[in-house]
C-alpha cells in the first residue's frame, strides 16, 4: 500500500490497511463498525479477507466517516442505527441514541404485564420509538400511544415502527397537553433528566444529541417531576409508571411519587448497578 505524505493510502488499499489506517485515528471496534457500514458485509468478511481491495468510492467514504468520529460525532449517528433490544433502530441526530440501560424498562414492563393481553401502554418522550416500538412487539396485543415534542423525532419514531412492523399511534405532544382523556395501564419515560449545567453534557457523543432530549432544569428534574405530577390523570387505577432517571435522582425521584400518592413506590438496577428506573402504582383516589 503506497502512503502520501498526509498519511492517507493511495490508490489499491485493501480491507487491513484500511483498518491500520483508521486504529491510527479512532478506536478499534468503532473502525471496524464503520468498515462494516461502508462495505455492507458481515464482521467475519473483515476477519476472512484482510486483502480484499476497496473500490476508491468506498475508500473515501469511509475516510470521511472516519475523520467524522475522530471529530467526536457518534458512531450511531455515522451509520444511521443502533440495536435496542435485539432490534436495529434508525437513529438520527433529531433523536437520543437509544442506550442499554433503557432495556430496563422494557424488562420491567414485561415483567409486570406478562400474561395480559391487551395493555394500554403511554411512552412519553418516545424519540427513535425504541421503547415503543419494543413493547408493541413484544407485549401481547398491547395498544401502545408514543408521544414526543419534537416533529423530526416523530418522523424517526414511525420509520422505525412501520420498518419493524409495530402498531403504535403517534402523537406529537408537549407530555400531557395534546393527549386525549384516554387512561393508561402502563406509562413508561425515558425523559430528559441531565442538570442543565452539567459538564457532561459538553463531552463524548452526548455533545451531538439533541439537548431537549437530555437536559432538565437546574437539578435535571424537572421534566420528571411534571410527568409524575400528570400520570395519575392518565392511568387506570391499579396502573404503573415506570420512569428512567440519573444515577443519583432514585431517590428524589421516589420522592416525586410518593408525594403525587404512588403505592408500592420502588427503584430498580441497571446492567452496571445503579438505581436508573423508579416506579410506581396509581390505585385511586381515596
Ligand atoms: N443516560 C443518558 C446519558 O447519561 C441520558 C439520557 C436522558 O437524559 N434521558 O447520557
Amino acid at each position: 500500500m503506497g502512503e502520501e505524505r498526509s498519511g492517507v493510502p493511495v490508490a489499491g488499499v485493501d480491507i487491513a490497511g484500511a483498518l491500520a489506517w483508521a486504529r491510527a485515528r479512532i478506536d478499534m471496534l468503532d473502525a471496524r463498525v464503520l468498515l462494516r457500514h461502508v462495505l455492507q458485509c458481515p464482521a467475519a468478511r473483515l476477519v476472512a479477507w484482510p486483502e480484499q481491495r476497496l473500490e476508491a468510492a468506498d475508500w473515501a467514504e469511509y475516510r470521511a466517516l472516519v475523520e467524522r468520529r475522530c471529530a467526536g460525532e457518534p458512531v450511531a449517528y455515522l451509520t444511521g442505527s443502533r440495536e435496542f433490544y435485539g432490534r436495529e433502530f434508525l437513529v438520527t441526530p433529531a433523536v437520543l441514541i437509544p442506550r442499554p440501560d433503557t432495556e430496563l424498562l422494557v424488562e420491567l414492563a414485561l415483567a409486570h404485564f406478562a400474561g395480559q393481553r391487551g395493555a394500554r401502554v403511554l411512552d412519553m418522550g418516545t424519540g427513535s420509538g425504541a421503547l415503543a416500538v419494543t413493547l408493541a412487539l413484544e407485549l401481547d396485543g398491547a395498544d401502545v400511544v408514543a408521544l414526543d415534542r419534537s416533529r423530526e423525532a416523530l418522523w424517526v419514531a414511525m420509520a422505525n415502527a412501520a420498518r419493524l412492523g409495530a402498531s403504535v399511534s403517534f402523537v406529537q405532544s408537549d407530555w400531557f397537553a395534546a393527549l386525549g382523556d384516554e387512561r393508561f395501564e402502563l406509562i413508561v419515560s425515558n425523559p430528559p433528566y441531565i442538570a442543565a449545567a452539567d459538564p457532561h453534557l459538553e463531552q463524548g457523543d452526548v455533545r451531538f444529541e439533541p439537548r431537549s432530549a437530555l437536559a432538565a432544569g437546574p437539578q435535571g428534574l424537572d421534566d420528571l417531576a411534571e410527568i409524575v405530577a400528570g400520570a395519575p390523570a392518565r392511568l387506570v387505577p391499579g396502573g404503573w409508571l415506570f420512569l428512567e432517571h440519573g444515577y443519583d435522582q432514585a431517590s428524589a425521584a421516589r420522592g416525586l411519587l410518593a408525594d403525587a400518592g404512588f403505592a408500592q413506590i420502588a427503584s430498580w438496577r441497571d446492567l452496571a448497578g445503579i438505581e436508573r428506573v423508579s416506579g410506581g402504582r396509581w390505585l385511586g383516589r381515596g
